[in-house]
């Protein structure tokens, strides 16, 4: 199996527009230990002709024109792409808005939960996407879907939060419904060998754990290295528990909570601006690197 990594930054990409911290102000100056990340996204593939994209960022032109693999044949129809299909974790601005450049009427399947369906069918810009052409197709939790030839996917809840865009101040628990936020188990159906992708999670559950375990590779959740790092950054108010996302440092981060469960090979991924971990020069990503951990970058190309 192939796996693309097209985008290893959380929302708001690495520089993000308005983020003017020392972090983005290195990459912005083409430092080569601050390299710019864009939006999260993965593609998967089994032959490396058809592609399935794991969200669709609004970087997903950029990406597109960085990785060969996902751009028309020359040898190809005038009209042609290799992406047969698009897979959504979430509602996320960053996870669908990328589907907009995916109009033209080029057929793929979507796949998504009855929630995240809602959310695309609430907003009519999505109706750029011709339903003659693009199959909206929904995903029953823990019932195994498969978005192209050779790939089987079982997508799963995890705990996470409504999207920001979303959230009813009214309402005081922001704990969300299945399906606002899943994670995807991704398995190669003629070898068997399966990895998962979780860009989004609040935290480590028992269930979650005893799937995960033994796992021959994880791609998780690595939005921020310290719970409070916006905070102390002076550019947000909230946690990263409060925006649904568990820490990679700390007694509850994810560092802490894979200890045991024997996964051979994880890698961070969906960093926020303010993550030291990515620079390459920062004590915080030598942390990481030394506890066994990867930080995933944009153009990273993963065999399995
Ligand atoms: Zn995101």
């Amino acid at each position: 199996m192939h796996i693309l990594i097209l985008g290893a930054a959380a929302g708001g990409g690495f520089p993000q527009w308005n983020a003017n911290n020392a972090n983005c102000q290195r990459a912005r100056d083409g430092d080569p230990k601050a390299p710019a990340q864009t939006q999260s996204s993965i593609a998967v593939s089994v032959d490396g002709a058809m592609w399935c994209l794991c969200n669709a960022s609004p970087d997903l032109r950029q990406q597109i024109e960085a990785n060969r693999q996902l751009q028309p044949r020359p040898d190809g129809p005038l009209r042609a792409s290799p992406i047969g299909a698009v897979v959504l974790t979430n509602g996320d601005i960053d996870h669908i808005a990328g589907l907009l450049n995916l109009r033209e009427s080029q057929a793929f399947s979507l796949f998504a939960t009855a929630r995240v369906h809602g959310i695309l069918r609430a907003n009519s810009v999505f109706n750029a996407l011709n339903p003659e052409f693009v199959a909206r197709r929904e995903i029953d939790l823990s019932t195994p879907f498969k978005p192209l030839p050779g790939i089987q996917i079982t997508a799963f809840s995890v705990p996470g939060k409504v999207a920001l865009y979303l959230e009813d101040p009214s309402q005081k628990d922001l704990g969300t419904s299945d399906g606002d936020t899943v994670g995807l188990e991704i398995m190669n159906i003629a070898t068997g060998r399966k990895f998962f992708y979780i860009p989004g999670c609040a935290e480590m559950t028992p269930s979650l754990a005893a799937r995960l375990r033994d796992a021959p590779l994880v791609l998780f959740d690595g939005t921020l290295y310290t719970d409070d790092e916006m905070i102390r950054a002076g550019e947000g108010v909230k946690t990263g528990q409060r925006m649904g996302h568990m820490s990679i440092s700390g007694p509850a981060g994810s560092i802490r909570s894979f200890e045991r469960l024997g996964v051979k090979r994880r890698l961070f991924i969906h960093l926020n601006n303010t993550n030291p971990a990515l620079n390459l020069d920062s004590p915080e990503r030598a942390a990481i690197a030394a506890s066994g951990w990867e930080v995933a970058m944009d153009g990273m190309e993963i065999r399995l």
